[in-house]
């Protein structure tokens, strides 16, 4: 490839503690994490909403927050966001978790989960940084990072104004495709793909419906592109697998899936329904990921580690638990920046266990409350005094490590 110089002398605006570049649920974890602890903070959001894939790409749906037997797993911030997303709008939630999030008995059935309206959600989240004293610029990319060495000394954003620089302390890259980390030279793992794009419509049917039940939200259906599943169900034979890391491959997804749904629209009585939304960003799973100071394998179920900053649960399988060490957020070197969200640092299925909505809140959270304790006591962020670390975020609500009683015997 070809290559060029470009330099250019840009303005420097404010320094910041923390700047949290994408405001994904996970960025919005961490930037209101980081507020709460007293830091000044930025969020970095390069589209026009709050909430990522789970508002604008339509993944209303928080997966099970518990162990599959009546005992939730997934707290702190998740459980707050979760209650917060149906607080104005429609949800799916077991009665018995409605009030409180009490251990339920362990023959509910049902699992500790709900759907939600996005958009009112996105507004929800929007309110609820503004309230915090965060500085949100929307429409506004974090392009990159400044590297002095191992430190990150702020980043440079790209938006109406231009180039501009922006100092920071930390930095938390919840680009959810490692943008900053991988351009801070940051070693990272590619991700794959099925072909599978999905929309929001409403149908003449499906008012009825809502009419007859007296819930708004039944008139709104899925419509698909491509439909493979998360386990590649679906995927047709002439289509590749998708990496969602270079504009090429992004767009040539875009492009495929747009003309798929249209083909079958196109076959449909055009006044019997109405295409409500499309996703306003890829619906990719798994682009990019820090290759952190250790990676958590689908074997590692189970297994505690010294540095845990949250436990999870499986959403597919009952019983399975893992927890989300520290050093898979950071790499040793870099001092500042941490990342969050779905590029922790998780390989096969454990990456799917790890990139979902309830974890991805948690790693949020965990991400700030480390860069914030890394300010405080002016060390890296992977060296954080971990009990300390723990010990507040336990103090929020947090489990930090699961209970052996938990693991099934046999
Ligand atoms: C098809 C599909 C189905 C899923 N189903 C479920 C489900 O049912 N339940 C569930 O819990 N999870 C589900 N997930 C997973 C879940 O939605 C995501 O993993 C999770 O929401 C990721 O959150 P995040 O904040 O880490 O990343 P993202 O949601 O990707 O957020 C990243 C944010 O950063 C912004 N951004 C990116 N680059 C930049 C930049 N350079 N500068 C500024 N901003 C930037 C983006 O605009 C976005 O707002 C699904 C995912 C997919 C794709």
């Amino acid at each position: 490839m070809n290559t060029m110089d470009f330099k250019m002398t840009i303005p420097v605006r404010d320094s910041y503690d923390i700047i949290v570049c994408g405001g994904g649920i996970a960025g919005c974890a961490a930037a209101l994490e980081g507020a709460r602890h007293g830091k000044k903070v930025m969020l970095l959001e390069k589209s026009t909403v709050l909430g990522g894939l789970a508002t604008m790409g339509l993944i209303n749906y928080f997966v099970p927050m518990c162990n599959g037997r009546g005992i939730p797993i997934c707290k702190g911030m998740a459980e707050e966001f979760l209650r917060l997303s149906i607080k104005y709008g429609y949800d799916t939630l077991h009665p018995v978790w409605k009030e409180s999030n009490v251990d339920a008995p362990a023959d509910i059935g049902r699992r500790y989960d709900t759907a939600y309206s996005p958009y009112i959600f996105a507004m929800q989240l929007t309110e609820l940084l503004r309230d915090a004293g965060v500085k949100l610029l929307f429409d506004c990319i974090a392009s990159y990072p400044v590297m002095d060495g191992g430190r990150c000394t702020g980043i440079v954003t790209d938006s109406k104004s231009g180039l501009e620089f922006y100092g920071a302390r930390q930095v938390i890259d919840a680009t959810g495709d490692c943008d900053i980390v991988q351009r801070a030279g940051i070693p990272t793992v590619d991700g794959r793909n099925f072909y599978s794009y999905f929309a929001r419509q409403i149908s003449i049917e499906s008012c009825k419906r809502a009419v007859e039940s007296g819930q708004a939200h039944r008139a709104v259906m899925t419509i698909s592109g491509g439909s493979a599943n998360l386990y590649g169900g679906g995927q047709p034979e002439n289509i590749p697998l998708y990496w969602g890391t270079s504009v090429e491959n992004v767009s040539d997804y875009l492009i495929r899936n747009q003309i798929d749904m249209l083909e079958k629209l196109k076959k449909d009585d055009r006044l019997f329904r109405e295409v409500t939304t499309l996703p306003m960003m890829p619906q990719f799973r798994t682009t990019r990921r820090i290759d952190g100071d250790i990676t958590v394998h689908e074997e590692d179920k189970y297994r505690h580690f010294d540095d845990s900053v949250c436990a999870i649960c499986d959403f597919d399988r009952r019983d399975y638990l893992y927890e989300v060490p520290l050093r898979s957020l950071t790499r040793r070197g870099f001092d500042n920046i941490i990342t969050a969200g779905r590029s922790a640092s998780a390989d096969g299925y454990a990456w799917d266990v790890f990139r979902v909505i309830p974890p991805a809140i948690l790693t949020g959270q965990a991400a700030a409350a480390a860069a914030s304790h890394a300010i405080d006591e002016g060390c890296a962020v992977a060296d954080c005094d971990i009990r300390k670390l723990q010990s507040v975020l336990e103090s929020e609500n947090v489990m930090i490590h699961f209970d052996d009683a938990l693991i099934p015997r046999g």
